[in-house]
């Protein structure tokens, strides 16, 4: 299969987020695609973070998963979304915020220094600072997790350029057809 990280699939403006956002289509059961299911585009995913990633200058290029780590790198990214995801839809979260707790902590105890599993905790652990949660978005487009770095707050896409446009070019569509039915 043809599979590239483009510089789309790091628009969560944080690591931890473009870490979440490697599920696709997260709550469509029919459409979802987990990228990190295959291992190599697990191990082609640090490469392309320290070029597209908004962190990149904090942890420069970041060394491959240790086979080892796996499992709880995977257990990290779902408390990472998870909890995220319950902040901007104002829902429970202290449960949540512990199991990210207790994720970040066995990756930050068995991840070497600057590698992907290391530095996505210590990437979630900087968000949950007050002032970049409540930054935080869901895409409206794809339900992607993201950072809102613009001056007004007002971001509603992860990427205006794919986001954005394809939901423009669909009410586009259907007024067309409404028009001329
Ligand atoms: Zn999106």
């Amino acid at each position: 299969m043809n599979f590239s990280w483009t510089r789309h699939r790091f628009s969560g403006g944080a690591l931890a987020l473009d870490v979440a956002n490697s599920v696709i289509l997260r709550f469509d059961p029919a459409r979802r695609i987990d990228r990190f299911a295959e291992v190599e585009q697990m191990d082609a995913f640090p490469k392309a973070a320290a070029e597209f990633s908004a962190e990149r200058a904090l942890f420069g290029t970041l060394a491959p998963m240790s086979d080892g780590n796996r499992a709880d790198f995977i257990t990290l990214r779902e408390a990472i979304d998870r909890y995220f995801r319950a902040c901007v839809t104002k829902s429970e979260t202290s449960v949540l915020l512990a199991e990210l707790l207790e994720a970040t902590a066995v990756l930050l105890r068995l991840g070497a220094k600057g590698s992907l599993e290391a530095e996505t905790a210590c990437s979630s652990l900087r968000l949950l600072s007050a002032h970049e949660v409540e930054r935080i978005r869901i895409c409206g487009n794809c339900g992607w997790l993201f950072v809102d770095r613009s001056k007004n707050r007002s971001r509603i896409w992860c990427d205006m350029s794919v986001c954005g446009n394809r939901v423009k070019a669909s009410r586009h569509y259907t007024a067309r057809k409404e028009r001329s039915p």
